[in-house]
């Protein structure tokens, strides 16, 4: 399966990947950066599985990330 990972201290808040992939995606109400659903934090990086039909939103997701601190593995 795909993962992702979210390089989340450099996120600025904008909520395209929201838009893009919102089961995915949440801003938090804490410090209002971006949230990887499910993933866990791994040095500095927010890391998640993903389903391959989640595959093409968050493709999208990463490749209009503003700062592209969204990678997908595959
Ligand atoms: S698109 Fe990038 S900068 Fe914008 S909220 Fe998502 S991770 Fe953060």
């Amino acid at each position: 399966m795909p993962k992702i990972a979210h390089y989340r201290e450099k996120c600025i808040g904008c909520n395209s990947c929201v838009e893009q992939a919102p089961d995915r995606w949440k801003i938090s109400e804490a410090d209002g950066k971006s949230i990887l659903i499910g993933s866990k934090k791994k040095g500095e990086v927010f890391v998640t599985e993903i389903r391959m039909d989640e595959l093409e939103a968050n493709e999208r997701a990463a490749r209009d990330c503003p700062v592209r601190i969204i990678k997908i593995l595959k």
